[in-house]
């Protein structure tokens, strides 16, 4: 077992080396506590810190922590969980082989063993799918399918490719970005096979660790408040529908109501979606207090919610649909859409348009 493997043990060749070792998962979590132990950091951290923690000095403890930890996971089935931890072991790679990949040749050959980067593109065949731009250091092409796979839906506009540079079915993407599509992909390799199934022998003795993941995911608030506005991180169809909103088209009843109630759902109030709608003066203020007023049950007997998927399907409001809501969201709801893209976001993104909405009137006041 090498210390590469230790420090990527979602790697083939790590997974050889366990298997070379003969490694028996029921007699491991059995007797060798400092595995589990590290398993189990593995995957507190994950949730509290979005990284899987500082390696453990032995080699073999830290690469067999792993398997633990996806054991653990696996015991514990919580989709959210499964996904923290996905993610959180690609930052944790990314972290690394970005410093790898950027050190200086001092640093470098202070590593027996080290990643280069046609190593980690061919392991997630990328190598024929990745070009490097003659002339020009850190800039490459990538084929678009293969650009497509490994962007879908997951970050901000940039990454859209309408907003690429597309030519001759490749995108160009600098050396920053090419080390984000590989954690991409680290990530979708992790998440691969789990939740596993685990024999009951290998259960029974992780039982103590189970519950204690389980109690780090009750002390923490997983789910992130709703209440939050970012309408960039919208479904395809209420983006479309406000954009067609501030652009003053016309839009159906079902249509504007169906904007109205997510737009309610998600918290805001009347006089914050007359504010979001008004960027075109035609918009019609008066008839929209009214609806969201209606909407919300302050001028009706009832409280309507935003409809699901197949309500907006069947009035012809489900447009632009993407990869989130069909294989993420099982195209349900799209406020299901809303809250996986929030739990998703970094930070960074997550700025709420009504905080910027504030910021514009204390400029303006000041
Ligand atoms: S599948 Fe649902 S969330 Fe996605 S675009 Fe259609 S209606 Fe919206």
């Amino acid at each position: 077992m090498k210390a590469l493997h230790a420090r990527y043990p979602f790697l083939s060749a790590a997974r050889e080396a366990v298997e070379t070792a003969g490694v028996d998962l029921s007699e491991l979590v059995a007797s060798d506590s400092a595995a589990v132990e590290r398993g189990l950091e593995r995957v507190e951290w994950a949730v509290t810190e979005g990284t899987v923690g500082e390696p453990h000095r032995r080699t073999r403890v830290e690469l067999l922590s792993y398997p633990v930890a996806r054991v653990l996971v696996s015991l514990v089935d919580e989709h959210i969980l499964l996904r923290r931890y996905a993610r959180a072991e690609a930052v944790t790679a990314y972290d690394r082989f970005s410093e790898e990949l950027t050190a200086t040749a001092e640093f470098q050959s202070t590593r027996t063993e080290r990643l280069d980067r046609q190593d980690l593109l061919a392991e997630f065949d990328l190598s024929g799918h990745v070009h490097a731009v003659a002339g020009e250091d850190g800039e490459y092409r990538v084929d678009v399918g293969t650009y497509l796979e490994h962007t879908a839906g997951q970050w901000g506009d940039e990454w859209r490719l309408v907003n690429r540079p597309l030519a001759d079915g490749q995108v160009p993407v600098d050396e920053d970005e090419l080390l984000l599509l590989v954690r991409q992909a680290v990530r979708r390799r992790v998440e691969d096979g789990l939740p596993l199934s685990v024999p009951d022998a290998i259960a029974t003795e992780l039982d103590d660790e189970t519950e204690r993941v389980r109690d780090v995911l009750a002390d923490l608030d997983l789910t992130r408040d709703i209440d939050t506005v970012v309408p960039d991180l919208f479904p395809p169809c209420m983006r479309h529908l406000l954009d067609k909103v501030q652009k003053g088209e016309h839009l159906e009843h079902h249509s504007r109501f169906a904007i109205a109630a997510f737009l309610t759902s998600i918290g805001m109030s009347t006089d914050e979606i007359v504010e979001l709608f008004q960027v075109n003066p035609g918009f019609g203020e008066e008839a929209t207090r009214y609806q969201v007023d209606h909407i919300r049950g302050e001028t009706s007997p009832t409280e309507y919610s935003a409809p699901a998927c197949a309500t907006m399907q069947s009035y012809g409001d489900c447009v632009n649909k993407d990869d989130i809501c069909e294989d993420v969201i099982n195209e349900s709801h799209p406020l299901n859409y809303y809250e996986h893209r929030l739990e998703e976001a970094d930070e960074e993104e997550l700025v709420d348009w009504r905080d910027g909405e504030e910021d514009e009137e204390d400029d303006d006041a000041g």
